[in-house]
């Protein structure tokens, strides 16, 4: 299970935009994206007009980044996709929104998609009762989300009782107090924040 290593806020100047990939750090002045919101490199400041392909392209990586998923993965993401019925696009982001890791994330037990990985590798969560392991696990309407009970006394998730609450999407229902929450339905398109033009995604794969 490869997953990227290297510094991530050069990811979000790269892309040009936030992606909130560090939690806290995110929300403050030291976001390196209030400062030099330009591309890393020695050539970050030059002016550089991308071609049709790099717009298609920096949308795709925007996309796997903000997820955390390396090529290989999204690009079979985007194949089931495409191969079921409906809007392509939609149904990519949905399969990205159903990985167990951004649901954790999603709900407020995490404070970055990255740590929610990190929470799920190191067994402290559950679907139905069950342990689950797999950041990339696939949730379903109808499943049940929870920090397990040997978990809950740890420092980490007794500090998240005290955090701010999050505003949780409406295609998921969280119980805080409870340490779970419930997959209401599948996402609609309007309600995933994540900023990416999908059709440019299309594109990319479809050249
Ligand atoms: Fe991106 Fe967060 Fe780093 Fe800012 S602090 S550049 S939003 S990862």
């Amino acid at each position: 299970m490869a997953r990227y290593t290297g510094p991530v806020c050069r990811l979000c100047r790269r892309e040009g935009v936030k992606l909130y990939l560090k939690g806290d750090k995110c929300f403050t002045e030291k976001c390196p994206m209030e400062r030099r919101a330009y591309p890393p490199g020695q050539h970050g400041q030059g002016r550089r007009k991308l071609s049709e392909y790099g717009v298609q392209l920096r949308e795709k990586q925007k996309a796997r980044r903000t997820y955390g998923i390396m090529e290989g993965q999204f690009s079979r993401y985007f194949k089931k996709a495409s191969a079921k019925k409906g809007v392509t696009g939609e149904l990519l982001l949905q399969l990205l929104e159903r990985r167990l890791d951004n649901v954790v994330y999603r709900m407020g037990f995490a404070s970055s998609r990255a740590e929610a990985r990190q929470l799920v590798r190191h067994n402290h969560f559950a679907v139905n009762g069950r342990r689950v392991n797999i950041p990339s696990y696939s949730v379903k309407p109808g499943d049940v989300v929870e920090v397990r009970e040997v978990s809950r006394q740890k420092p980490r998730f007794k500090a998240l009782l005290e955090s701010p609450v999050r505003t949780v999407p409406a295609w998921l229902d969280v119980q805080r107090d409870q340490w779970r929450g419930s997959v209401v339905r599948m996402p609609t398109r309007d309600e995933i924040d994540t900023p990416v033009q999908e059709q440019l995604i299309i594109e990319y794969y479809s050249r």
